[in-house]
């Protein structure tokens, strides 16, 4: 037990922190992630489903306190099956290192869409729609501390709003009670470099939101 650990313990402050994890005596097994995950592998929600190779999921600590959320799959991703593995993950990778993070170690990534849009197109809003209630469940199950929502499909997902990312980005929102904050989107950071800077100002805020959380 950590120091840290074992003066919540003398608090009586520890099984809190269990409770907000998985309920006592709940498993992995039953805690409602094998039919979600039976249920995205499965979908033919939207036509999207007739030219996957795969679905994309989502990665990482299924109890993370972080949790990022992307657009939808792009080709490498849907080759793999994995969030965030092409040239877009590999700058979020190198983000997330930036501030101390790493994907799979308190962090789960996911997606608005779990099938890649042919072509890398934007995502239609009836895919969103359709799409929408498996990121809600994996969010629900994860019950992460923070949200990290990347991009205008995330962030306008996930806050119900058509409002720019520019105009969203810099303070504190929620998500059903998550606080949530909103960040370019890595592939769009490729593209615009000097936006960069501004993403980098958002991850800040992010690691000091987390810490007074
Ligand atoms: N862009 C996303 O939004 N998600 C991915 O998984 C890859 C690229």
């Amino acid at each position: 037990m950590s120091r840290r650990e074992a003066i919540l313990a003398e608090m009586g402050l520890a099984p809190v922190w269990r409770l907000r994890k998985r309920p006592a005596g709940e498993t992995k097994a039953d805690s409602g992630w094998i039919p979600l995950k039976a249920a995205v592998s499965g979908c033919t929600a939207c036509a999207l489903h007739k030219s996957r190779t795969q679905t994309v999921f989502g990665v990482g600590d299924e109890d993370a306190d972080w949790m990022l959320i992307g657009e939808a799959p792009g080709a490498e991703e849907d080759r793999l099956g994995d969030p965030f593995v092409g040239q877009a993950g590999r700058l979020l990778d190198n983000m997330l290192a930036a501030i101390g993070l790493e994907r799979g170690r308190n962090v789960y990534i996911a997606n608005v869409l779990k099938c890649r849009p042919p072509g890398n197109r934007n995502p239609e809003p009836e895919e969103v729609a359709r799409c929408t209630p498996h990121l809600l469940r994996q969010i629900e199950l994860v019950r992460p501390k923070l949200i990290v929502a990347m991009g205008r499909f995330a962030a306008q997902t996930l806050l119900d709003t058509d409002a720019s990312i520019a105009s969203l980005r810099g303070r504190l929102h929620r998500y059903a009670g998550v606080p949530l904050i909103v960040t370019y989107h890595p592939a769009y950071l490729l593209r615009t470099l000097p936006d960069k800077a501004k993403a980098w100002a958002d991850l800040v805020f992010a690691k000091k939101t987390m810490a007074g959380l």
